[in-house]
């Protein structure tokens, strides 16, 4: 069966699903209320924008990122610091996944570890040897 879903404004919601603070439940996503731009996103998620633009330019490439973080142990009571390492697939879908909800610092990152493997601007890693 066919439906035929009318959209009530012409303005599309922006694309990007906001996630929840870390101490909030449930981990509902929303999707972001402000009203998108020609380019499909809010004034608000333009940097997330951005980060896809900047991914296309470079043919959204499979990239790893290296991110530490600070936990809670609760067994020692004390704030231990973490790594890991955060895989982007390769392709726009995997791109449009990451930048739909990353968060404004995420996005820099992502951005420099982008710039750093596919601008050639710093040279190539394995060359320093
Ligand atoms: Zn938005």
């Amino acid at each position: 069966m066919k439906k035929t879903i009318i959209s009530p404004s012409p303005i599309a919601p922006c694309r990007f699903e906001c996630t929840p603070a870390p101490s909030v439940f449930p981990r509902t996503v929303t999707p972001c209320r402000n009203n998108a731009r020609e380019n499909g996103w809010c004034e608000h998620h333009e940097y997330a924008a951005r980060l896809l633009e900047r991914a296309r330019s470079y043919g959204c490439p499979r990239l790893e990122i290296v991110t530490t973080y600070t936990r809670y142990d609760m067994a020692t009571h004390k704030e231990v610091n973490e790594q890991f390492v955060w895989e982007i697939g390769r392709g726009v879908d995997a791109w449009i996944a990451v930048c739909e909800r990353v968060t404004p610092e995420h996005a820099r990152k992502i951005e420099a570890v982008l710039e750093w493997e596919c601008s050639g601007l710093f040279g190539k890693k394995s060359k320093v040897a």
